[in-house]
């Protein structure tokens, strides 16, 4: 387990340097969203890439079912996001062969439930959205994995895991406030919530009240993502038109709500559910769009 920095987005880079370049294999990627799509456009500079299956072509609304999904035994490894944080979608299974390497960017949903870790050869996350503040990476990494990857020359030897691993991820100065910190969250977790079952228990909760109130609300609120793919940490929907949208987003910040606009890449509204935010939180906002519903309808 290493403490890395350069966020998920080096991960991005570093996984098909280690276990793509220079191999003359392919690697299958899912495009589920925004930031899947990024991490295509860096390993497709390492070598070749698969894109198993795209949401591209239906904005990103929904996940592939397994029918739609045929994985190679022979690929360097499986990428995918379990989370993709502008959307709201997220996987409620574990995807491909357990024989083909496992790697997945659980950045906006690690530590918000139990993980069969050892189901996966990588799982990267950024801090910044359920561990503690931005400035560290956790990588889970087989050793097994970093064994057997290929040489690379020449790599640069901060891009290399094994130099993070043999020095226990005191490679270089680490960001130690930011690492103290998740250790701070990760004793909160066990000890003050429970366990990640707890965890999890409450950020459905949290979740199901949200979709739950935009499903009764006949139209007025619309959910993005379709049903079963919903995410339990980023609740994304629309309004009506783009400029009840805006007045919603302008009531909101004024009643005190930050942080709800949608990303820019994609607009609409945004509630984000990660571990930190409470359940008398969101029964605020649900109270506060209940009233905006009742102006407004
Ligand atoms: N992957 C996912 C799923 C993300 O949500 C984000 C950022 N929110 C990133 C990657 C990029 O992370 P970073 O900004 O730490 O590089």
């Amino acid at each position: 387990m290493l403490f890395l920095q350069g966020g998920a987005t080096q991960q991005f880079s570093m996984i098909p340097i280690t276990l793509l370049r220079n191999t003359g294999r392919e690697a299958e990627y899912l495009q589920t969203g925004y930031w899947g799509k990024k991490a295509i456009v860096e390993a497709e500079k390492e070598g070749k890439v698969k894109t198993l299956w795209s949401g591209q072509a239906d904005g990103y609304k929904r996940l592939p079912d397994d029918a739609e999904l045929s994985f190679s035994e022979q690929a360097a490894y499986l990428h995918y996001a379990s989370n993709e944080t502008v959307e709201g979608l997220q996987f409620h299974r574990v995807l491909g062969p357990d024989s083909v390497p496992r790697v997945c960017d659980m950045s906006s949903d690690f530590l918000s439930r139990p993980v069969d870790a050892d189901r996966f050869s990588i799982i990267y996350a950024h801090a910044q959205k359920n561990i503690g503040p931005a400035g560290v990476t956790v990588v889970l990494i087989k050793k097994s994995l970093l064994d057997s990857a290929q040489e690379q020359p020449n790599l640069p030897s901060f891009l290399d895991y094994r130099n993070h691993v043999a020095t226990h991820s005191n490679y270089n100065t680490p960001p130690v406030f930011a690492i103290y910190v998740t250790l701070l969250v990760t004793r909160w977790i066990k000890d003050v919530v429970g366990g990640l079952e707890n965890m999890e228990n409450i950020n459905h909760r949290k979740a199901e009240l949200l979709y739950q109130a935009i499903d009764d609300s006949q139209g007025f609120y619309q959910g993005w993502s379709r049903k079963e793919d919903r995410s339990y940490m980023n609740a994304t929907f629309n309004l009506t038109t783009p400029e009840l949208e805006q007045r919603f987003l302008q009531e909101a910040a004024q009643a005190g709500f930050s942080g709800l606009d949608g990303h820019r890449s994609l607009g609409g509204v945004r509630a984000s559910l990660y571990n930190g935010l409470t359940v008398p939180a969101v029964e605020q906002l649900l109270d506060f769009m209940s009233t905006f519903e009742r102006k407004h309808r």
